[in-house]
C-alpha cells in the first residue's frame, strides 16, 4: 500500500492517506518533544525502535483479545493502520508513582500503587493537555457512557497484559498513555503508539529509566535505552 497525501505532522509522527480511504499509513519519526513541546530535540534511531514496538506489542494485545488499528508494517518507520476518529482522551494508567502525579501530588517516584489508577487528559495542546474526569469528558461531548466504559476497561486489560510481559523482559511497566479511536461502524479500538516515547519502562533490578525520561530530564544515554528495552522485548517475544 503506498503513501499518498501527507494529512498530519505531529510531535513524533506523519500521517499519510492511501489509497484505500479505511487505510492510513504512519510514519515514525525520530523527533523528541517534551514539557508540551517547550524542549525539542532528536533521539537518533528512536522512530524504527518506536515503530517496531508499538507493532510488536499491538499484534500481542489483538491476540490476547484486545482490538487495536494496527494492520501491517510496512517499513522499518511506516506502518499501515486502520483509520479511526481518535477520542481525544489521553487515557493513562499508573502502577508506580512518576511524573505528573508525583508532582501533582508532592509525593516521590517509586511509591508502589495497591492498584492500577487510571486518569483522562483532554488531547488539546493549545490547553496543555489539561487533566479531566469521566463527567467532564461526557460534558464536553468528547465520548459516550459506554465508549468511557469500554475505554477503561480496556485500558485496565492493556496493563495487565502488558506489565507481566515487560516483567518477563526484566523490565517494569511505571506507567503509560494510550490513545482510542472509533472505526466508522463505531466500535472502540486501540490506536497510536505504545513505546518508551508513551511508556515509563524502568529495569526491574536496577529502577534504571529506560525511557523518554532520559530525554525529558537531560539523564545521558537516551538512544542506548531505547536500543536496551527493544533488544529485551525481541529476545522474549
Ligand atoms: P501528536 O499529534 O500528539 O503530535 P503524533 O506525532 O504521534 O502525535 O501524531 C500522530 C497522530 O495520529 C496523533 O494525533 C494520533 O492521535 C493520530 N493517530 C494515531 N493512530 C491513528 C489512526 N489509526 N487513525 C487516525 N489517527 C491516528
Ligand atoms: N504521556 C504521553 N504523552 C503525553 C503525556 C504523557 O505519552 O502527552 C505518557 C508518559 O510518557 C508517561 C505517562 O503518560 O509514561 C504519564 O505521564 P505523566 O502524566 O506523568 O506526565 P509527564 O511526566 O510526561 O509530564
Amino acid at each position: 500500500m503506498e503513501k499518498r497525501e501527507l494529512l498530519y505532522e505531529g510531535k513524533a509522527k506523519k500521517v499519510y492517506a492511501t489509497d484505500d480511504g479505511g487505510l492510513l499509513v504512519v510514519s515514525y519519526k525520530d523527533d523528541a518533544t517534551a514539557l508540551n513541546g517547550l524542549k525539542r530535540g532528536s533521539i537518533a534511531g528512536k522512530g524504527v525502535i518506536n515503530n517496531k514496538m508499538t507493532n510488536l506489542l499491538m499484534a500481542r494485545l489483538e491476540q490476547q483479545g484486545i482490538p487495536t488499528h494496527f494492520v501491517k508494517q510496512l517499513s522499518d518507520r511506516d506502518t499501515l493502520v486502520k483509520k479511526v476518529a481518535i477520542v481525544p482522551l489521553e487515557v493513562i494508567v499508573r502502577n508506580i508513582s512518576a511524573g505528573s502525579f508525583a508532582k501533582r501530588y508532592g509525593v516521590e517516584e517509586g511509591i508502589v500503587f495497591a492498584a492500577p489508577t487510571l486518569e483522562f487528559s483532554y488531547k488539546n495542546d493549545a490547553l496543555g493537555d489539561p487533566l479531566l474526569n469521566d463527567s467532564h469528558a461526557l460534558a464536553l461531548g468528547l465520548a459516550t457512557e459506554e465508549e468511557i466504559a469500554a475505554i477503561r476497561r480496556y485500558a485496565l486489560a492493556v496493563n495487565e497484559l502488558l506489565k507481566e510481559f515487560w516483567l518477563e523482559c526484566g523490565v517494569t511497566l511505571v506507567d503509560f498513555k494510550l490513545e482510542f479511536g472509533r472505526l466508522p461502524g463505531g466500535a472502540i479500538v486501540l490506536a497510536d503508539e505504545i513505546s518508551p516515547d508513551t511508556c515509563r519502562l524502568w529495569d526491574s533490578k536496577t529502577h534504571e529509566k529506560l525511557d523518554k525520561d532520559r530525554f525529558r530530564r537531560d539523564l545521558g544515554g537516551t538512544e542506548e535505552a531505547y536500543e536496551e528495552v527493544m533488544r529485551r522485548l525481541c529476545e522474549h517475544i
